[in-house]
């Protein structure tokens, strides 16, 4: 089997293999104040260093870190948290783009039912519209939300751009940032980001699924700008009830510890990898969607008339493993709203296949991939005749 869809989910590495291993060792409750809750409390302060540690040094004095069960919860976090610390007078503008993963659009979408404006952002051919953007600053801002790496396209925004005018005219406006396929792909730190919240999910970084966090900025705890979401028990220092996942969580910070010190070479192979897949695909007469700037482990193509899913589920009997979309929209009917946004049509979105890497691909795999394209290619296109 070659796994080449590396954004839906990622295997497990070493590191977390380990740290989960130690953590099964120990059963407490981390709100226990007995020797074994405060061994199981330790896990999760280890492993929310480690994570902070993968946002760049700096990141612990600046801002906490509050683990969720995925990002999907992060998010809901950082959005309804957002809305709901909202004062009666204050804006209700809430800036965001027009290609954001269901997380965030489907929030977005309840509060505007709730009266909230959502202003939504082109991101035609993968770049943020500055204009339109520009053109929103007409009136007070919320809260910004924007993704860093497109999830379908691979489409590295420009968010710092964005956050920068953003706050440049409303210091006040709250800005977050779904980070989940671009931590650990694509440098960056949240002063360098301008975020004040930032949801990261532990399954995209070789940590298993079922756990995620939410960096907010001191800024923002100090000035009470967000509230939790979930209540209850107090746990995550009041911000997020329940009890915590200390397996996942010790998973999640033992991923980021080995992938950190590592990231510049691996990203470099992974870059050198989607470069010889897309000069390969293209020679082939696939056509490759490549955005003004892209993340180094997605490569999205559009098939010549072969509905994704006959190439997705050949390639599938063949060993090869890509997508026919976001894991969380393979299975819907309807078009992806980011690839529309992108400017593909409904037709050539069903034509479409994403291509993710990981760390564990190599070039043979991308001759794999070549030699099932091409075979894909010559027996689907035969049938259709
Ligand atoms: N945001 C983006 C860009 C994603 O790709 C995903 C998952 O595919 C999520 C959010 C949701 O993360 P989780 O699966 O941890 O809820």
């Amino acid at each position: 089997m070659i796994y080449l869809d590396h954004s839906a989910t990622t295997p497990l590495c070493e590191g977390a293999r380990q740290a989960m291993a130690e953590a099964m060792t120990c059963f407490g409750n981390p709100s226990s104040l007995h020797i074994e809750g405060l061994r199981a409390q330790k896990l999760l302060e280890q492993a929310r260093r480690q994570v902070m540690q993968g946002l760049g040094g700096h990141a612990e004095r600046q801002g906490e870190l509050f683990f969720t069960s995925c990002g999907t919860e992060a998010t809901s976090l950082a959005l309804f948290g957002t809305a709901y610390a909202k004062k009666r007078r204050e804006a209700c503008r809430i800036i965001t783009t027009d290609s954001e993963h269901p997380s965030v659009s489907q929030a977005l979408a309840r509060l505007s039912e709730d009266g909230f404006e959502i202003v939504r952002i082109p991101t035609r051919g993968g770049a943020l519209d500055m204009a339109a953007l520009d053109a929103a600053l007409d009136k007070p801002v919320l809260l910004a939300s924007m993704m860093m790496v497109n999830n379908e396209t691979g489409a590295r925004y420009d968010v710092e751009e964005a956050f920068r005018r953003i706050k440049a005219k409303y210091p006040e406006a709250v800005t977050h940032c779904d980070a989940v396929q671009g931590f650990l792909k694509t440098p960056f730190t949240p002063m360098t980001l301008g975020a004040d919240l930032i949801t990261l999910s532990g399954h995209k970084v070789h940590a298993p699924k079922g756990v995620g966090a939410l960096y907010v900025s001191k800024k923002i705890l100090t000035a009470k700008r967000l509230v939790p979401f979930l209540v209850g028990g107090g746990q995550e220092r009041g911000m997020r009830s329940g009890t915590e996942n200390v397996i996942g969580i010790a998973g999640f910070g033992g991923a980021v510890a080995e992938l950190s010190p590592r990231i510049k070479e691996e990203l470099a192979a992974m870059e050198s990898l989607r470069s010889e897949g897309e000069r390969r695909v293209r020679d082939m007469g696939i056509a490759v969607n490549t955005p003004v700037c892209h993340a180094p482990h997605i490569l999205h193509i559009t098939l010549p008339h072969i509905k994704s899913e006959t190439m997705l589920h050949f390639l599938s009997s063949e060993g090869l493993c890509v997508s026919s979309g976001s894991a969380c929209s393979s299975h819907a009917s309807h078009p992806s709203d980011a690839l529309l946004a992108f400017g593909l049509s409904a037709h050539e979105a069903d034509c479409s296949l994403r291509i993710s890497l990981g760390r564990e691909n190599t070039p043979s795999d991308i001759d794999a991939l070549c030699r099932g394209l091409q075979a894909g290619l010559d027996r689907l296109v035969r049938i259709k005749r």
